[in-house]
């Protein structure tokens, strides 16, 4: 119950990351032009959550109904920079990196995203306009907002800082940098960083979920997707 209390927590603030409207809630200010959310309980926070404009995936897919793995799934690498980090801080986020390789290289995990359902259907919550089919292939093919090109890579900057307050973390909506509060961080074991990540990172690819807690948010992208690279990396 407090690890889910938690992990709702982080990805509560990762909500506000493409939310220009999110809150600050009587932060102490880091620096007053950044976008945080303090880690609230589920339904704790009366943002309203902006819809997100669709977002077109001009890629053709390649064979989006083969039953296999693609190759470049088996390829898929993460680019990290650390800011802040102590070497063990690193070693748990680079565990955190090869649970979430291991995970998308699965089939289960290719299986489970292209089947996600919601309300009996096929779809992602918040999706962009995309089928199943079409997100799995953007995890896949790791082409972010701010670096679009297809390179099978997570691309992402992490920086540790620490604050007393209930807040994760927080980030600026135009940078790939990911502001982590050691008080959470230091207290996560490496399948929970790995899906804080991972579901972190789906924002970057340009996919948004209500600020507020519901039911369907967690059938959106970066929760359904988060929870379920937490619930397989588990595996491994
Ligand atoms: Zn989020």
């Amino acid at each position: 119950m407090t690890r889910s209390f938690i992990i709702f927590g982080l990805f509560f603030f990762i909500s506000c990351q493409n939310n220009q409207n999110c809150q600050n809630q009587g932060k102490t200010s880091v620096d007053s032009s950044s976008t945080e959310c303090p880690a609230t309980s589920p339904g704790g926070s009366e943002v309203p959550a902006p819809t997100p404009s669709p977002t077109p995936n001009p890629k053709p897919i390649e064979n989006p109904t083969s039953a296999e793995v693609p190759p470049e799934a088996a390829l898929f690498t993460a680019n990290l920079q650390y800011t802040n980090f102590e070497a063990d801080d690193i070693a748990k986020v680079q565990k955190a990196v090869e649970i979430i390789k291991k995970v998308v290289a699965s089939q289960e995990f290719k299986d489970r995203v292209i089947g996600f359902t919601y309300n009996g259907q096929k779809t992602f919550v918040d999706n962009g306009g995309l089928t199943n089919v079409q997100i799995y292939q953007k995890l896949i093919d790791g082409a972010e907002t701010l670096t679009p090109e297809v390179d099978n890579e997570m691309d992402l900057e992490l920086e540790l800082y620490y604050s007393s307050r209930n807040t994760v973390g927080y980030t600026y909506p135009n940078q790939p940098r990911i502001y982590m509060n050691t008080k959470y961080f230091y207290s996560y074991n490496p399948v929970q960083v790995a899906g804080n990540i991972y579901h972190e990172w789906i924002h970057k690819l340009g996919f948004d979920h209500a600020s507020s807690y519901s039911v369907s948010r967690d059938s959106s992208v970066p929760y359904g997707v988060g929870y379920l690279l937490e619930e397989l990396g588990k595996n491994y």
